[in-house]
């Protein structure tokens, strides 16, 4: 008993003094010194980064553990893996890693993850499994095969713990959506602490919808589905994550006109204190949470971009058209509901809008509403005149 006594009385003396190290180590290491060199891991606080990779038109997230674990999401095109992520990879030190993720099939998402897989010991692949012909989606499964790295389907439900962080698998479920690829896209929630990023692919409107069937609660951090495109986000999707930060992964100058002038209208109008971060204008993004708050570190600092994207800022190409607006982004609209939304749609058959001031002619809508309207939306061609 008493030798017993004697163990944990040194056993808990050990455990203070191991303890008083930690919070020592946390209170000196000054605020800003994780970025994107590696520091060993004795000499960081317990921090969580998340790096939206700037892999030019497509997707790739790298997250980093307190504990040192990487986890791979996506990996953007061929090129870009074997460009940017590999040499990105070997910069940061990382020998292996703990998870990869596919979000479906689409090569902008897979491709870069062949050199990835090819190069760096992986410990599981997670990923949607649909069924794909393409050459690059087939060269992916075989690569998985030929290394011998498990693998697992992710459906909504499923939940992973690698190291501090948890993943949790919020999309596809059984049965598939017959909507397509990009309808199936993996969504993962990540969370540290209270602080929780959400990763949705490719996922288009019939996903979300699918998801929100399912309830989705707030995450601190958006990552814009499918480059920004507006056959994604939702206004009802943006409401129900609530998200204090968004990061759209669109290369610069891609050929689809990534991120839509829409997807950025129903930001400012359903997201409005959301700050913006596009990989085409910030390159890469970089969010470092201890669980509690976010930091944001840009590789570039485009002026004016890198703070909240304010709507009275908002320049007149991101404004909604009031002759030509759809129902759906009226009601995305600050105090404008689906009655006012139609009685706008009445009125323009009628008296085409030539100034936003005719908005003062529509019942249920006063002079402070329309001051709250007026930096969202604009008047273009009328309907009428097409
Ligand atoms: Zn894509």
């Amino acid at each position: 008993m008493r030798w017993e006594w004697y163990w944990c009385y040194r056993h808990r003396q050990r455990a203070l003094i191991v303890g008083l190290a930690v919070l020592l180590a946390v209170l000196l290491i000054p605020a800003g010194v994780v970025g994107t060199r590696t520091a060993p891991a004795s000499d960081r606080p317990a921090e969580l980064w998340v790096k939206f990779i700037d892999v030019g038109q497509g997707a790739a997230v790298l997250i980093r553990t307190p504990e040192d674990r990487f986890i791979l999401v996506d990996g953007g095109e061929r090129q870009a893996g074997e460009q940017v992520l590999l040499p990105y990879l070997s910069r940061l030190g990382v020998k292996q890693l703990d998870l990869v993720v596919a979000t479906h099939p689409h090569s902008d998402h897979i491709g870069g993850l062949l050199p990835v897989l090819e190069r760096v010991p992986v410990g599981r692949v997670l990923a949607d499994g649909q069924v794909h012909t393409s050459y690059t989606y087939e060269s992916f499964l075989r690569l998985i095969e030929r290394k011998r790295i498990p693998f697992e389907l992710a459906r909504a439900g499923k939940q992973l713990e690698v190291g501090s962080v948890r993943l949790l698998v919020l999309h596809p479920a059984e049965p598939l959506l017959p909507s397509g690829l990009n309808s199936n896209s993996v969504v993962l929630r990540i969370e540290y602490g209270q602080v929780a990023f959400l990763l949705t692919g490719d996922l288009d409107i019939p996903g979300e919808a699918a998801v929100l069937r399912r309830k989705v609660a707030p995450a601190t951090v958006l990552q814009v589905a499918h480059h920004g495109s507006s056959d994604s986000t939702s206004c009802g999707w943006l409401k129900a994550v609530q998200p204090a930060i968004v990061v759209i992964q669109s290369g610069a100058g891609n050929p689809y006109g990534h991120p839509h002038r829409e997807t950025l209208q129903r930001l400012a109008a359903c997201a409005p204190r959301a700050r913006i971060y596009r990989n085409d204008q910030h390159g890469t993004v970089t969010l470092i949470t201890d669980g509690r708050e976010v930091r944001v570190e840009t590789e570039k600092t485009p002026p004016g971009t890198s703070k909240a994207l304010d709507t009275d800022r908002l320049p007149s190409s991101n404004r909604l058209d009031l002759n030509r607006a759809t129902r759906e982004e009226l009601e995305a609209l600050p105090g404008i509901g689906p009655v006012l939304a139609q009685r706008i749609i009445d009125y323009r058959q009628e008296h085409p809008f030539v100034t936003v001031d005719q908005l003062l002619e529509i019942k249920g809508i006063g002079p402070k509403l329309l001051e709250t309207l007026r930096p969202l939306v604009m008047v273009g061609q009328s309907e009428r005149e097409d």
